[in-house]
């Protein structure tokens, strides 16, 4: 049977991430290797278990798949243990909450609002909801974490966990020194790397590896995988971890999904990825210059990873409206609290950019400050509804596009 509705849709999907300047932070483009493994038939096996622990028959090469995946991944990060069976971040983050808390327990976290993950503690999430969240901020006049506050309030709340990452944060993360605060007050360290794993593999991000407990990641975002996850640790807690994923807290592994995630770690491996790794940075560098030479606040005045915070309080707009008009001009982006927000969740003063997809698209230095001459012609055009103005961009940006296929 030919499924020509949902086909039609996958082709004008296609279409549109040719045609637009794909800016969401946790977005990319993944290589067709990665594709074809991830829409392959290892979509039709069950695999319960481990390898060489399965709980069906016919794993025969179910199992080296796993197996290499996680001997890259081991390789790649240097860790002494990788589960890849996660079905994405969030379930990975939960299986750390299994492994190494009970309900009720403290856990510490980056707030929401200040740039952390909803499963760091956010109420609204099962993890907020089921522990005890004691919540961090930035500094107001830096933007940045303010690790007088996290020791303070380690001290005072005692967290079974502490996180690390985020998934709106423009600046290095300090990892041992949120290993010594942890050290301090006999908390696991939990670095969540979900967005910043490909500068990691790529070295142009300080790893965390040595300083926290546990690892998590997504793999479908710097680091260019399948949608997907991994827990990283030493030995002490490998047990636990796994024991968390299967069977606390999952049943079969998409197998279809970890062949994929073993050819990104092998695409990753390469030396080609680290240049990639550091044109990412390269791109939000130059951006953010361009960005700051036409006026735009960047929430702590800049950035040393791929991503990018707009505070837009002083254009006068809200977030929300310049990412609709971002996207009627073909950049696609999406609207986000900046620390401290005067404006509501769903409104916010915020846009944040990143540059994983574009630069996998081929783009460089040379081409940042035209997308920021875009990006502030379609701040001017939002604020006077001129549609016209954005569907001219829209052209330029395709016209450029053209010229870097996927
Ligand atoms: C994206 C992200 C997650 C969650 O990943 P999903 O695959 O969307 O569930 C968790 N933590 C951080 C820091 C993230 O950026």
């Amino acid at each position: 049977m030919h499924d020509s509705q949902v086909f039609d849709l996958i082709r004008a999907e296609t279409q549109r991430q040719h045609d637009t300047l794909r800016m969401i932070a946790s977005e990319n483009y993944v290589s067709r290797a990665v594709l074809e493994a991830t829409g392959s038939v290892l979509t039709n096996k069950y695999s319960e278990g481990y390898p060489g622990k399965r709980y069906y028959e016919g794993q025969r090469f179910i199992d080296p798949i796993e197996e290499l995946a996680i001997e890259r991944a081991k390789s790649l990060f240097g860790v002494e243990h990788a589960n890849v069976q996660p079905y994405s971040g969030s379930p990975a983050n939960l299986a750390v909450y299994l492994a190494l808390a009970k309900p009720g327990d403290t856990v510490m976290g980056m707030a929401l609002p200040m740039g952390g993950h909803l499963t760091h503690g956010w109420p609204v999430s099962a993890t907020g909801a089921w522990f005890k969240p004691v919540q961090y901020t930035v500094r107001r006049d830096t933007g940045r974490v303010d690790f007088d506050e996290v020791r303070d309030l380690a001290l005072r709340s005692r967290p079974r966990l502490i996180f690390a990452g985020g998934t709106a944060i423009p600046r290095t993360i300090d990892f041992p020194r949120f290993a010594e605060i942890a050290r301090e007050v006999d908390a696991v360290l939990v670095a969540d790397i979900a967005h910043i794993a490909g500068l990691i593999a790529g070295g142009a991000h300080p790893s965390p590896v040595g300083h926290a407990g546990i690892i998590s990641t997504t793999t479908h975002k710097t680091l260019r995988g399948p949608r997907g996850a991994m827990l990283m640790c030493d030995a002490e807690h490998a047990k636990a971890i796994d024991k968390a994923v299967f069977p606390g807290l999952q049943g079969g592994p998409h197998n279809h999904t970890t062949a994929a995630i073993a050819v990104a770690l092998g695409e990753a491996a390469l030396p080609s990825f680290r240049v990639y790794a550091e044109q990412v940075v390269a791109n939000a560098r130059a951006l953010a210059t361009a960005l700051i030479e036409r006026g735009f606040d960047l929430v702590s005045g800049g950035t040393d990873n791929h991503l990018i915070l707009l505070d837009l309080t002083g254009k006068g707009i809200g977030g929300k409206p310049v990412a609709k008009a971002l996207d009627r001009a073909g950049i696609e982006t999406n609207y986000n609290t900046v620390p401290y927000d005067t404006r509501k969740p769903f409104d916010p003063s915020g846009v944040r950019l990143g540059t994983p997809a574009l630069t996998t698209r081929g783009l460089t230095e040379a081409q940042m400050p035209q997308v920021a001459n875009w990006i502030s012609r379609a701040v001017d055009a939002a604020l006077k509804s001129d549609d016209e103005a954005l569907d001219t961009i829209a052209g330029e940006v395709r016209d450029l596009l053209s010229a870097y296929p996927i």
